[in-house]
C-alpha cells in the first residue's frame, strides 16, 4: 500500500467500540482517561502541605553522559493559593516509593480495587489461554490482599492503571518538603 492510497479516517472517540477480546469496560471514566492520557498519575490526589494549593507536575529532560536523554517527572506546588510558595519538588520515582510505604495506612475503596483486580485477572487469563495456551481460568484465586495488588500497580502498572488506582484512594495526601503524608 502506498502512501497515496492510504486513507485516514478520523472518528470521534465516543463512536469507537471496544474490541471483543478486551475485557476492560469503556465507561465514561476510561474514555476521559484516553482523551487526557498526557495527564500525570498523581496530581489529583495531593495538595501542598505549605499553602494548600493543588499539586502539579512537569516533565524535565536531562542529557546523560552516554548521549541518551532521560525524562524525569517532578511534582510540586501548583501555586494557585500562594504564588511564592517555597515547597520542594518531588521526583515521581521517589513519590511512588513513598506511596508504596504509605499504602497500608491509606484508606481505599475496597470494592473499586476488587473490580480492578478482577479485570486484570481476567485479562491475564485471556492472555494465558489465547497466547500461551495455558488454561488456568477455572482456578479460583485465593483471597488476595488488595493492598499488595495496589503496590504492584504502583510499581509495574501503566500510567492509566496508576490513575485508576488513585481513583480508589479515599485518603487525601499532602506533600511537604519532599515528604508525603495522609491528611
Ligand atoms: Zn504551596
Amino acid at each position: 500500500m502506498s502512501k497515496d492510497n492510504l486513507k485516514i479516517e478520523y472518528a470521534d472517540i465516543n463512536t469507537l467500540k471496544p474490541c471483543e477480546y478486551n475485557p476492560r469496560r469503556w465507561n465514561k471514566e476510561a474514555k476521559e482517561q484516553l482523551r487526557e492520557n498526557h495527564e500525570f498519575a498523581f496530581t489529583k490526589l495531593m495538595t501542598c502541605g505549605l499553602c494548600g494549593s493543588g499539586i502539579s507536575a512537569e516533565e524535565k529532560y536531562k542529557k546523560l553522559k552516554n548521549g541518551t536523554v532521560a525524562k524525569y517527572i517532578y511534582y510540586g506546588c501548583g501555586r494557585s493559593k500562594d504564588r511564592h510558595c517555597k515547597n520542594e519538588y518531588l521526583r515521581e520515582e521517589e513519590l511512588i516509593e513513598q506511596l508504596i510505604k504509605l499504602i497500608d495506612k491509606i484508606d481505599v475503596n475496597d470494592v473499586g480495587l476488587q473490580i480492578k483486580f478482577e479485570e486484570e485477572s481476567k485479562r491475564i487469563n485471556n492472555f494465558n489461554k489465547g497466547v500461551l495456551e495455558i488454561n488456568n481460568s477455572n482456578k479460583k484465586h485465593k483471597e488476595i490482599n488488595l493492598k499488595t495488588y495496589a503496590k504492584y500497580v504502583l510499581r509495574s502498572g501503566s500510567n492509566e492503571e496508576k490513575r485508576e488506582l488513585m481513583g480508589c484512594f479515599k485518603s487525601k495526601i499532602k506533600m511537604m518538603d519532599g515528604i508525603i503524608n495522609i491528611i
